[in-house]
């Protein structure tokens, strides 16, 4: 159970975001869900967490602004007192064959997930260092250990997400900090949504278990590593993929 536990998920308005602050809430924590520009969803999952008996709150920040992170984290901590677990999952995708693909649409994809993701860190590494406890998870995708083809920016923000996971394990685990990523394949979200049905039916016909992962099946590996069940697990990527890695 995560009675009394203060979790932040970044991205938390939408899609796999929605799903972990759900599954943090039902286990007791009381969860922060950040958003960006959709103010309206994060408050409607804010108020599913609290119809189904939990509690939260909505929280605005842009993760790619190192500063604004700041000021987030600040903030909560002058209010809350304390952070125990960060999810990082804020994401985007700006797909184009490399051959294409901008500068700008590179370096946003670079700046929101990977970035994102140090931002958060960075901020909140103290906290977790004197608390001598903490959960750090950070959402990347089998794309960032398999590669894609139209991906490239994206999937070198979540092999460095893994990079960073990998190294900041080693740094706080002597503090009692866990740090892991969760890598999960293709998932029923908004993300997602945008491709044909020929596209999904290729990706489904290649995944193992034979079917498009739910938010759910993600979001509960992500509430079992913030629990009791991931006191002794650190620096891992754990795939959450039908096998398809
Ligand atoms: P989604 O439905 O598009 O939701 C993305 C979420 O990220 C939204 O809540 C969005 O909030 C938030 N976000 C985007 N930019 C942000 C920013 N700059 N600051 C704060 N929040 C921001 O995506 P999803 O499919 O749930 O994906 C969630 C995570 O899982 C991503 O990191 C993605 O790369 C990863 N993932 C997804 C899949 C998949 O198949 N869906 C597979 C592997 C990995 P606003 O709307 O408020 O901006």
């Amino acid at each position: 159970m995560l009675t009394d536990k203060v979790a932040l998920v970044t991205g938390g308005s939408g899609g796999i975001g929605r799903g972990i602050a759900l599954a943090l809430a039902k286990a007791g924590a009381f969860v922060l869900v950040n958003y960006n520009g959709s103010a309206d969803k994060a408050q409607a999952v804010v108020e599913e967490i609290e119809a189904a008996g939990g509690k939260g709150e909505a929280v605005q920040c842009n993760v790619a602004d190192f500063e604004a992170c700041g000021d987030m984290t600040k903030a909560l901590l002058e209010k809350h007192g304390r952070i125990d677990i960060l999810v990082n999952n804020a994401g985007i995708t700006k797909d184009k064959l490399l051959i294409g693909m901008s500068e700008e649409d590179y370096d946003m994809v670079l700046n929101t997930n990977l970035k994102g993701a140090f931002n958060t860190i960075r901020h909140l590494a103290r906290t977790f260092i004197k608390q001598r406890s903490g959960k750090i998870i950070n959402i990347t995708s089998v794309v960032g250990i398999k590669g894609n083809a139209g991906q490239a920016n994206y999937a070198a923000s979540k092999a460095g997400m893994i990079g960073l996971t990998k190294s900041i394990a080693k740094e706080l685990g002597s503090r009692g900090v866990c740090v892991n990523a969760v890598a999960p394949g293709f998932i029923d979200t908004e993300m997602t949504r945008v491709l044909s049905d020929t596209a999904k039916k290729a990706i489904t016909d290649n995944i193992p278990l034979g079917r498009i992962g739910s938010v759910e099946d993600v979001a509960r590996v992500v509430a079992f590593l913030a629990g009791e069940g991931g006191d002794y697990i650190t620096g891992q990527v754990i795939s959450v993929d039908g096998g398809m890695a």
